[in-house]
């Protein structure tokens, strides 16, 4: 590559793959993104893994990652469908079995995270590139091979049979698009989530160390729904329920227990998606005699049964996947000026500390700052005009982001591995306790 504009392929149109494509777009660089699956914005697509799109917490990482894609109204966007949460609501029961719910704010100064829909927002963010001119978003295509010395990388486009072709939009089952295709690039950023192919890839070009572990929880989603339809389920609202919310929609709501975990996140449709974090081993024993699965509830997560309804309780745990949940850590990230993984592909982290897709976000935040650093353009400042970038500047920018990146991603890692113990434990130990009696004293 001279000094033109660089054909950026990015793989994964999640909300990391989609952020990437628009700080590139800004760049005046020539973007295409290539998914394995549909259009989300079309009905009836569910990211992967998840029975229905689920609310995550959005902090102050993602938001600002947004913040610094250049002008435009994306974080308005993005903040207006969202629901503070001020704190945690720690569920429990007092010795004399009543059920018992207290706050535990996560700031003084009454500071939030914020509960947001993923496909609303990975939506959001697929919606600005449409509006870009110099991107091109290709559903149905798998990413199959990667060569990042010759810059070529291959596909499989998967016909989408089941729904018309949208116009202006590329899909797979394009006539003239045949089942495997290959394409050029002089940069390619892996956006293809936990078990990432373009990862894989890399990993022949370049020494990468990598580790990956499987902990021994697994998690199941369930719905609690909103007030109004509670009576007929049989099922109740808690205390700290509001408008028609079933319990408080402004906290994160925990039901902690020895060995496991029920959290709540509200959603703008007034119903809560929870999960359910337990050893594989309540799993399988719950698996076998599904008539367990509420005395469980009743047992470790006292009220939490009473929001579902029983029915719904033990319907939504036979239905909903039992998911394991993946650590990774690898390091160098990149291949010289030609491939970099950000996201999940390039730290996957249990969800404990709420921060997965949040430093996913922020990932594209820090490359495009050593990107900009590096062709000698003032960081945050993007401009609709095309920048020339060489070869070899991306492979300081590229350089540059993996020393500072790896040791931040191994990090939080970590940290949010040490949050499970804080979650389901720590928020009820004396220690804790006494902590927060000094702090309201
Ligand atoms: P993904 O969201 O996995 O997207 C990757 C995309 O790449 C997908 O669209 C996939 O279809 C596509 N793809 C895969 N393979 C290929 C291929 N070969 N070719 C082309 N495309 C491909 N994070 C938070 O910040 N806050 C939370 O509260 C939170 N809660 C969570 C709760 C649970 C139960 C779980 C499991 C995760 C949670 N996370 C949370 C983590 C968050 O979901 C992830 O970190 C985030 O989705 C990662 O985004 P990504 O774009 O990197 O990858």
């Amino acid at each position: 590559m001279g000094q033109e504009t660089p054909k950026c392929a990015i793989i994964g149109a999640g909300p990391v793959g989609a952020l990437a494509a628009i700080y590139a777009a800004k760049r005046g660089w020539d973007v295409q993104v290539y998914e394995l699956r549909g259009d989300l914005r079309e009905q009836g697509t569910v990211p992967l893994n998840f029975t229905k799109s689920i609310n995550l917490a959005l902090s102050e990482r993602g938001i600002n990652a947004m913040r610094h894609s250049g002008p435009g109204e994306l974080v308005d966007k993005v903040l207006a469908d969202t629901i503070p949460m001020y704190g945690r609501m720690i569920h429990g029961q007092d010795p004399q079995g009543a059920l018992t719910e207290d706050a535990q704010l996560y700031d003084v100064h009454g500071r939030f995270i914020r509960a947001v829909d993923r496909a609303n927002l990975n939506s959001i963010l697929l919606d600005q590139l449409e509006g870009l001119g110099n991107v091109k978003l290709n559903f149905h295509c798998k990413l199959t091979g990667a060569d990042f010395t010759r810059k070529k990388a291959w596909f499989e486009s998967t016909p989408n049979k089941s729904r018309p072709q949208t116009p202006g939009r590329e899909q797979a089952a394009s006539p003239d698009r045949p089942k495997e295709f290959e394409i050029d690039f002089d940069i390619l950023l892996g956006c293809d989530g936990a078990h990432s192919a373009a990862r894989f890839h890399l990993m022949k070009y370049v020494r990468m160390d990598y580790d990956q572990k499987y902990i021994d929880v697994l998690w199941c989603e369930f719905t609690i729904p909103k007030a109004s339809d509670l009576s007929e389920l049989g099922a109740q609202t808690s205390p700290s329920a509001k408008d028609d919310f079933a319990t408080s929609p402004n906290h994160l709501h925990i039901w902690p227990s020895a060995d496991a975990m029920f959290i709540a996140i509200p959603s703008i449709d007034n119903t809560f998606t929870c999960t359910l974090f337990a050893p594989a081993a309540v799993f399988s024993r719950l698996e076998q005699s599904p008539d367990a699965v509420e005395p469980y509830f009743q047992t470790h997560f006292p009220g939490a049964a009473g929001l579902i309804g029983s029915q719904q309780l033990r319907l939504q745990f036979q239905r909903n996947p039992h998911l394991p949940l993946i650590s990774i850590k690898c390091s160098p990230h990149h291949f010289e000026g030609s491939g970099v993984i950000l996201g999940d592909a390039a730290h996957a982290m249990v969800p404990f500390y709420g921060q997965g897709m949040n430093a996913g976000l922020e990932d594209v935040r820090v490359l495009f700052e050593h990107i900009d650093a590096a062709a000698s353009q003032s960081a945050g400042t993007p401009t609709n005009e095309p920048i020339a970038y060489t070869s070899d500047k991306l492979a300081d920018a590229l350089q540059a982001y993996t020393k500072t990146r790896v040791p931040d991603a191994h990090t939080i890692n970590d940290l949010a591995l040490n949050n499970y113990w804080e979650m389901h434990a720590g928020v009820r130990s004396p220690l804790y306790l006494f902590r927060k009696r000094i702090e309201e004293f």
